[in-house]
């Protein structure tokens, strides 16, 4: 695959591309956004690059679907040495043998101590606790500063459900619960407070329409560079 960009308006569509034996030129959007281009084998560069730019709007809309897409996470496997997050900043795991089991996050490191030799299996089951706990203090700090924010639009705060989910950082139901994922508590502030504000504004304008994102332009103007930073959550 090789890689291109263009430029749609000020916005600009980063692209992979490859030649191969078909008869029509395809795009794809993935769910990590990337975007990809199959074309037939005589299609110039030139005619690729009119292709993508016709297909901007397209584009924009598939990546507002996929806005709130979970990146695949490396497998973890809970032993000394590996980097764990918290709040957007990485931790080195130690564990060791210790008096009680406790997990503290200081310095750098995720110092997890059990009563017996630590094993992979008890040392997640301790952080996950660890997270839930935290994650449900962040959470809820976090939530009350955007409701500050959001009370002038009328919008009330909500009740929120904590839990892991595969595919996506938050979400809203039609009755108003938003839930957001244990996950989210290894993203930074500035990233969980764009999850919270973006699911608030859902219990004003539930779809992505335009007057969903000039909502969310108004309430936090730098909402795309947020977005930009929790969409690579997975390769930093
Ligand atoms: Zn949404």
């Amino acid at each position: 695959m090789e890689r291109d960009n263009v430029c749609w308006g000020r916005i600009k569509i980063p692209y992979f591309y490859e030649h191969s034996k078909r008869k029509l030129l395809a795009i794809t959007v993935h769910p990590d956004l990337t975007v990809e281009v199959r074309a037939p084998l005589d299609t110039p560069l030139e005619a690729i690059r009119q292709r993508v730019v016709k297909r901007g709007p397209w584009i924009q809309k598939a990546w507002r679907e996929f806005e709130l897409y979970l990146p695949k996470q490396p497998p973890r496997r809970y032993i000394n040495g590996e980097t764990h997050r918290y709040l957007g900043r990485q931790y080195r795991l130690r564990a060791d043998r210790g008096k009680g089991n406790s997990v503290k996050c200081l310095r750098g490191f995720f110092l997890v101590t059990t009563t017996s030799e630590p094993n992979p299996g008890q040392v997640q089951a301790l952080m996950e606790d660890w997270y839930r706990c935290h994650a449900y203090h962040v959470f809820h700090e976090r939530l009350a500063e955007c409701c500050k924010v959001i009370s002038l639009e009328g919008i009330k705060k909500p009740p929120i459900t904590i839990r892991k989910m595969k595919t996506r950082w938050g979400s809203c139901s039609s009755k108003g619960r938003v839930t957001l994922n244990l996950e989210l508590i290894k993203a930074s502030k500035e990233c969980i407070d764009y999850v919270i504000l973006h699911e608030l504004c859902h219990l004003k304008v539930p779809s992505h329409g335009p007057k969903f994102w000039r909502l969310m332009a108004k309430l936090m103007p730098d909402y795309e560079e947020r977005r930009r930073r929790l969409n690579l959550f997975a390769d930093v």
